[in-house]
């Protein structure tokens, strides 16, 4: 297999070690890929300067916005998904068999881009409250995309619902015997288990197993639970902490901390926004997945970030570090402070940067300018705020 950036379930990675290029850069341009699969997994893992100098702490990042197919996390969900399908004869490449799912967006855009890559159609329902950015990507891939009106999981219309539903029509109704194949990320084991098999082994090495803790938002669970499976259960490290970062408004935090989603004040169903009542995208949920499910009981804390402290780190890293990310980072790097403030000086915590700034330069970086923090210089109140004295 001569793939460059080939992950564990994939292929073993090429060693060149003789014929490295003499560049000051530390990566290898390497050799051809196996297609756009085999620039998927093996992200690098970055060290936040800026972060690790605030907090007396080490705080790593693992690049995920650096899959090369559809430029997050799940690109490796949405290969292992495609290939488990295939397996059980679910997907037949080249038939016309289409591939239908219930997106915020990234899960979405990898399936259509694998879809495209390996002779399948995609047909993806989002709710229309999420960046356009996504889905004018997703119809510029060639995916069929149904923006529908939020409503809740109990609703046959809830965009994971419809999605279902559509695949079922798909088969039912097939004049050339094509199938409709409901990826069904929120509840599928393929999800958790493409990061016991990459996602959690890949941080295991880049760190040499030195790692004190890892933090992550949940949007299926399926990072955070497969993760925290790998570390814990198969690398066998008792004491890495696992904790769930989480926006505003998302009812795991109540759920991890309190053993409920709602606040009593609150009533189940009565939220107008199927995710959550934050401007994050992609993390936060109202409901427990079989993806975090599987995880729950592995997990030590969770922190919650406002929005405000969102826009605050997202500029903070755009500024300090050069790196533009998207909301779900953000909470990721805000939370990661936090729990990095609860352990000793030196602690070494992992975190994941999600997706580019470019997904959403229309809601959420829009915000950002206009609440001001475009000019911002020292985030003095929100250094305090995670808990920097
Ligand atoms: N960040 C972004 C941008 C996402 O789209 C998602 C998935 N919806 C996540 C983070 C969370 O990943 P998971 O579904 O594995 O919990």
């Amino acid at each position: 297999n001569d793939r460059r950036r080939s992950s564990f379930f994939w292929g073993a990675p090429v060693k060149l070690e003789d014929h490295e290029p003499k560049s000051s850069t530390s990566r290898s341009a390497g050799i051809a890929t196996n297609g756009i699969e085999g620039c998927i997994g093996n992200t690098p893992l970055i060290e936040i300067q800026s972060l690790s100098e605030a907090t007396g702490r080490i705080i790593l990042a693992k690049a995920e916005f650096l899959n090369g197919a559809g430029n997050s996390p799940k690109d490796r969900v949405a290969l292992n998904m495609i290939l488990e399908a295939e397996k059980q004869g679910l997907l037949t490449p080249h038939q016309g068999d289409t591939i239908y799912e219930g997106t915020v967006g990234s899960t979405g855009i990898s399936l259509a881009t694998l879809a495209r890559a390996k002779g399948y159609k995609a047909h993806i329902c989002m709710p229309d409250d999420q960046a356009f950015e996504k889905s004018d990507l997703l119809i510029h891939l060639g995916a069929t995309v149904e923006r529908v009106p939020v409503a809740p999981i109990t609703s046959p219309d809830h965009f994971v619902n419809l999605a279902r539903r559509r695949a079922i029509e798909h088969t039912r109704f097939s004049e050339d015997g094509s199938k409709g194949f409901f990826a069904n990320q929120f509840e599928t084991e393929s999800n958790w288990q493409a990061h016991v098999v990459s996602t959690g082994p890949e941080i295991y090495q880049q760190t040499d197993g030195n790692l004190d803790a890892f933090v992550a938002g949940a949007g299926t669970g399926g990072t955070i639970s497969g993760v925290a499976r790998y570390l814990k259960l198969e690398a066998k490290m008792k004491n890495v902490k696992v904790i769930l970062a989480d926006p505003q408004g998302s009812g795991l935090y109540n759920k991890i901390k309190h053993g409920v989603m709602y606040s009593p004040t609150e009533k189940e169903g009565t939220r107008r926004r199927q995710q959550v009542d934050s401007m994050v995208e992609g993390i936060g949920i109202n409901r427990i997945t079989n993806n975090f499910e599987v995880g729950r009981d592995l997990l030590d804390d969770a922190v919650k970030v406002t929005d405000e402290q969102a826009c605050r780190m997202a500029r903070w890293l755009v500024e300090n570090d050069g790196i533009f990310v998207g909301s779900s980072s953000s909470v990721n790097c805000a939370a990661a402070v936090m729990a990095a403030m609860k352990l000793p000086p030196g602690s070494r915590v992992v975190t994941l940067l999600c997706d580019s700034g470019t997904r959403h330069l229309s809601k959420f970086w829009k915000n950002i300018k206009e609440m001001g923090l475009e000019e911002e210089g020292e985030p003095t109140d929100l250094f305090a705020e995670l808990g920097i004295s």
